[in-house]
């Protein structure tokens, strides 16, 4: 086992990717401490988990430092450290999105180019945007990673060792014009892995990211058909990936295995983006 007697915290863990992650790491022994906004959703996973250690479910808003800061109060009252974080919560779009009307100009975009014509449909998702959909995006993902990471610091800086890792995403690396306030806060999330890293090396910590290509989860079973078969398209090895391959990237740069890795970033994604 990799994760024998450590203790995980795993935000956004009720869903997807961090569900996965979740699931993987109480296998390896680890005891795992799944975050979520619905405390339902948290308590799911922890009972689908097969592991010597077993799990707890924890509820906070990880955009909320208040709420964030009682979470590694419990954490550190209840279980006195913590030696491993992923960073995972996240939201695709923002409050009155319109996600349809977006979807209905990407396929049209689609259609455009497999005519031959191209030239007619505009996306102008970013002179769209609203105030409020840009802040929530950006509080979800960068607030939440940065809160998190401050206070985990504390904690795994008291024995001077910790692994983190920060799920970005290809929307960072390539920029993703559906989304450019999600592809914003990965970007932003990169860079501070990247500080972080950084700072932090010389207590043991390292931290990490990953960037995934598409993943068959609830964020991405909204795409139509059409956008799927683009998607699939433009991806080299013709599919989408499964949480469990994004669920042993992290369980590879939380272990000792990737003991000589900090600032980096890894990214399952089929070839979807190749750097
Ligand atoms: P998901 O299935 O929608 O899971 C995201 C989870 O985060 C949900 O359980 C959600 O709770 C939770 N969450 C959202 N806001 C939160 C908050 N403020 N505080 C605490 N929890 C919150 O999505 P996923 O596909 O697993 O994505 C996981 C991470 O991977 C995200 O950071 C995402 O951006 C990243 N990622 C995903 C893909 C992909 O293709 N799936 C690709 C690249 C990167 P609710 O359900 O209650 O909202």
């Amino acid at each position: 086992m990799k994760l024998k007697d450590r203790i995980a915290l795993v935000t956004g863990g009720g869903s997807g990717l961090g569900r996965a992650i979740s699931l993987l790491f109480a296998e390896e022994g680890a005891h795992v401490i799944v975050n979520e906004l619905r405390p339902e959703t948290a308590e799911q996973t922890v009972s689908s988990m097969k592991g010597p250690a077993g799990g707890r479910a924890i509820q906070a808003d990880v955009a909320d430092s208040a709420q964030v800061k009682a979470m590694f109060a419990t954490i550190e009252r209840e279980l006195g450290t913590l030696d491993i974080l992923v960073n995972n919560a996240g939201i695709a779009f923002g409050p009155g999105d319109d996600r349809a009307e977006v979807n209905r100009k990407s396929e049209a975009l689609i259609m455009e180019l497999l005519s031959g014509q191209g030239g007619q449909t505009h996306l102008d998702v970013t002179q769209n945007l609203s105030d409020e959909s840009w802040r929530r995006m950006l509080a979800v993902h960068l607030d939440g990673t940065f809160y998190c990471t401050r206070e985990a610091l504390r904690l795994m800086s008291k024995k001077n060792r910790g692994a983190i890792v920060n799920l970005s995403s290809v929307a960072a690396l390539t920029g993703l014009e559906v989304v450019p306030h999600y592809s914003a806060a990965k970007g932003a999330i990169l860079a501070f892995t990247r500080a972080v890293a950084r700072d932090v090396a010389s207590r043991g910590i390292r931290v990490n990211a990953i960037c995934p290509g598409y993943i068959d989860t609830p964020m991405t079973e909204r795409m139509s058909p059409l956008i799927r078969t683009a998607v699939i398209a433009r991806t080299p090895l013709r599919r989408t990936g499964e949480p469990h391959e994004v669920a042993a990237t992290a369980l590879f740069l939380v272990s000792d295995d990737s003991s000589f890795f900090t600032g980096q970033w890894l990214s399952p994604n089929g070839g979807l983006f190749i750097g």
